[in-house]
């Protein structure tokens, strides 16, 4: 699958309608719609509404926060535009988020349906399926900015302390998500100011980010060639507000 989503990127003779032929053939139409927001504009056609640049997107993000902060939400009507939706999608930003029930992004960045590509896993780190959908949202929707949003108190990255110190044993598949969030415990112990816990969320959305910069093939060529950008966010629960890390 790689190969194919490389090749149809790198080879500047592919047309529109070889590229809808591969994502025939692959399935990946199916999934898309007609959306392939990444095309360049054809001429006479308006941009795609998400042809906007990584800074553009970052600011439109914080503004949203900001108001979700105030509690000044923009009045939305959901079912208007939805057949539009339909037909394609075209976010403007993709968001790796924790799980944690009580971080909701789409409400913390004030934004409606179709325009954030949100994944979320508890203690928001990269594993293959999730660095698949982001080259998905990157390439083929044209995502121009990524953030990581990890959170205060987040109970994944808590757990991660709990088993480095403790050396308890987790159930089920567990073990695993720990395993992944361990590296960033270890970095935030070497720091000798603040809380463990928030810096290691703080370590852990920092180390995503740069998991994600340097991911060959898709992400790491947009970063690299500055089609978009990649940053990170810690929301704090009690006040809503996200700060970049
Ligand atoms: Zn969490």
């Amino acid at each position: 699958m790689s190969d194919v989503w490389g090749d149809t990127h790198d080879d500047p003779k592919m047309t529109r309608r070889d590229l809808l032929a591969v994502a025939a053939a692959t399935g990946i139409a199916s999934w898309s719609g007609s959306a392939w927001a990444a095309d360049p504009p054809q001429p006479g056609m308006a941009p795609p509404p998400n042809a906007i640049t990584p800074a553009d997107a970052l600011k439109r993000l914080m503004e949203g926060n900001e108001r979700y902060v105030k509690n000044e939400l923009k009045e939305r009507d959901f079912s208007a535009g939805r057949a539009a939706r339909a037909q394609a999608q075209y976010p403007f930003a993709a968001i790796l988020s924790c799980a944690d029930s009580r971080v909701a992004p789409e409400l913390a960045f004030d934004e409606g349906p179709g325009q954030l590509f949100v994944m979320r896993v508890a203690g928001n780190f990269v594993n293959p399926d999730l660095l698949a959908s982001l080259e998905y949202s990157v390439q083929f929707l044209g995502v121009p900015f990524i953030m990581v949003l990890g959170h205060t108190k987040c109970g994944a990255v808590d757990a991660a302390i709990k088993v480095l110190k403790s050396k308890a044993v987790l159930p089920g598949h567990l073990p695993g998500l720990v395993g992944a969030i361990k590296p960033a415990v270890i970095a935030a112990e070497k720091t000798r100011s603040g809380d463990l816990l928030d810096n290691a969320i703080a370590e852990n959305v920092r180390g995503q980010v740069s998991r994600l910069k340097a991911a060959p093939p898709i992400v790491q060529k947009f970063y690299t060639d500055k089609k978009i950008n990649i940053a990170g966010g810690v929301y704090d629960l009690a006040t809503g507000k996200i700060a970049l890390v």
